[in-house]
């Protein structure tokens, strides 16, 4: 499932190619991945609001795009633009037997694929995007919290497991498994500490690696979430270029050397290592 970062930057790519081009047909293949009538405009803007995408259309709609588990955006023009969960449909003939949306313009087509159909377009007024039930409770992004607000939401949340309560949406939106792990280790924060045990310094250092992990993630773009399709199908390995613990077990700790373990903390597995995060220091 893409992270916020990785939707992040579909979005800026999307930018590149479908921002202020007018979509001239919406072809549905699957009911389920279409909610309401297909509107015919102009994209005027392409917004982020936690991990979905809206189109505003010059019409006064716009469309709600998530991705899910394994939604894909696949933009074929001149170039191709692909983005989501990664698979050999990047380099596909388009249409396939996975795509469930065609959204096309004057210079290309966009195509929404989803193997498992849990994704989904939604038609919805402008004017309600920031009404809807999903997007009216998304919390603060990390970029957008104080140090006081987060100190205080670990402070109501004191017996919760550290790394459950910084997965939790409502608390904190934007991290997912991997900008936890990768979190967690820059401030040195074992994942299974209370949030209570917390202090206003590692709060504040905690959050400012949230922000710095998902930067550098945004900042990098060639993840394998999101890539410009090469001629010969490659895609850019953005894990390896920027974790420091996540699916590193086994390996050095980039700052101390000891080994990189794997964990499970609350039901989700876990990178850390063991000497650089401490679990019985408060
Ligand atoms: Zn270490």
């Amino acid at each position: 499932m893409p992270e916020l970062p990785e939707v992040e930057t579909i979005r800026r790519g999307l930018n590149q190619f479908i921002l202020n081009k007018k979509i001239k047909k919406i072809t549905t293949l699957c009911e389920k991945s279409f909610v309401g009538t297909p509107s015919i405009g102009k994209v005027k803007a392409i917004r982020r609001f936690g991990k979905a995408l809206v189109l505003d259309l010059d019409n006064q709609k716009s469309l709600m795009i998530h991705l899910r588990m394994t939604g894909q955006l696949i933009y074929d023009g001149k170039e191709r633009y692909a983005a989501g969960h990664p698979s050999d449909n990047f380099i596909a003939i388009l249409p396939n037997k996975q795509t469930r949306v065609i959204i096309e313009f004057e210079d290309g087509r966009l195509f929404f694929n989803d193997q498992r159909k849990f994704g989904f377009i939604k038609v919805i007024k402008t004017n309600d995007v920031a009404e809807e039930s999903f997007i009216k409770k998304l919390a603060h992004e990390p970029w957008e919290m104080t140090v006081t607000e987060l100190y205080e939401k670990f402070q109501r949340h004191r017996n919760s497991l550290i790394k459950a309560t910084i997965l939790d949406q409502s608390i904190i939106c934007g991290l997912g498994n991997i900008y936890a792990d990768e979190a967690l280790f820059a401030s040195k924060i074992h994942p299974e500490r209370k949030a209570g045990s917390l202090s206003k310094q590692e709060t504040e250092a905690l959050l400012t690696a949230a922000c710095e992990v998902m930067q550098k993630s945004i900042d990098s773009g060639g993840s394998t979430m999101a890539t410009y399709v090469k001629a010969d199908g490659s895609k850019g390995d953005y894990l390896e270029k920027f974790a420091q613990v996540f699916r590193r077990e086994g390996k050095p700790c980039p700052r101390c050397g000891e080994q990189i373990i794997k964990i499970r903390v609350a039901g989700r597995g876990t990178h850390i290592c063991p000497r650089c995060q401490k679990k019985g220091t408060k």
